[in-house]
């Protein structure tokens, strides 16, 4: 199993997941136009995928969804609620799967264990992968806080795709509006630097092969910033944490960590 962010951000989120069967997506939050030019980066066309993953339906994780599902005729994977509040978004789709948070499900060879996670959506969820050769990456990002859940399911994993959304202190001197504010660090927000600094020292260990911070605001982040924070959490683990962006896919992680440059 290989993974590669296309890129990540309040803009635009996608995951490109590649295993021995085939390919797909998590979310396809950049154009469709994006994405098939960044998937053509790792020699791949829309039109191979195995289907479209959708976690949540903010315009950031579905902006190209509705028109890669038609255009290349790709099944969609989501639960009921994020169908139904993503209806207008999406668009008509031809082929749905219907996800049940806590049920596990199949794409392309990886088993994807669909997990709660807290956020202003309606039933947006985070995902454990597994490859069939066991080798497990959590990817956890537009929640408002940790919960034991998501701390449970990002413990033992290879790989770990985590938000690292703003810096408190220049989310609270920066220039947004007090409400927006609010609602970013608020319980169904996004997560601090801080606190994902946290969890990321809690599941540092042996099993730990690579991570990327992901979701990083342009406005109250900096790229600087988040590496220290995230280097301190994984002292000692012999790896340096990865920072992706919204401008450009990342490279491709994987069984003993980075694969290569982006392409
Ligand atoms: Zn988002
Ligand atoms: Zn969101």
């Amino acid at each position: 199993m290989e993974i590669a962010l296309l890129g990540s951000g309040s803009q635009g989120n996608a995951v490109l997941v590649r295993s021995g069967e085939g390919a797909f997506l998590i979310d396809a939050g950049l154009s469709a136009r994006q994405i098939g030019e960044r998937m053509a980066g790792f020699g791949l066309s829309p039109g191979e995928l195995a289907g479209l993953v959708i976690t949540h339906e903010h315009i950031d994780h579905v902006r190209g969804a509705g028109a890669l599902a038609r255009k290349w005729g790709l099944p969609v994977w989501t639960n009921r609620a994020t169908r139904e509040a993503g209806a207008g978004l999406l668009g008509p789709i031809g082929r749905w799967h219907e996800v049940e948070i806590g049920a596990p499900f199949e794409v392309a060879g990886v088993r994807l264990d669909p997990f709660s996670v807290p956020h202003d959506a309606a039933d947006p969820f985070g995902l454990l992968m597994q490859g069939r050769e066991g080798y497990r990456v959590a990817l956890a990002t537009d929640m408002g806080f940790v919960t034991r859940l998501v701390r449970e399911r990002a413990k033992g994993v290879q790989g770990l795709i985590l938000e690292f959304n703003h810096d408190l202190d220049m989310l609270l001197s920066g220039p947004y509006p007090w409400p927006l504010k609010q609602r970013i660090r608020g319980k169904l927000g996004h997560l601090s630097n801080e606190d994902a600094a946290g969890l990321l020292a809690e599941v540092a260990g042996d099993d730990l092969e690579w991570v990327v911070c992901a979701h990083i605001s342009q406005e109250n982040n900096e790229e600087r910033i988040v590496l220290e924070r995230a280097a301190a959490a994984l002292n000692g683990c012999g790896f340096a944490p990865y920072a992706a962006s919204q401008d450009r896919p990342t490279p491709r992680f994987g069984p003993g960590g980075i694969r290569e440059e982006r392409p």
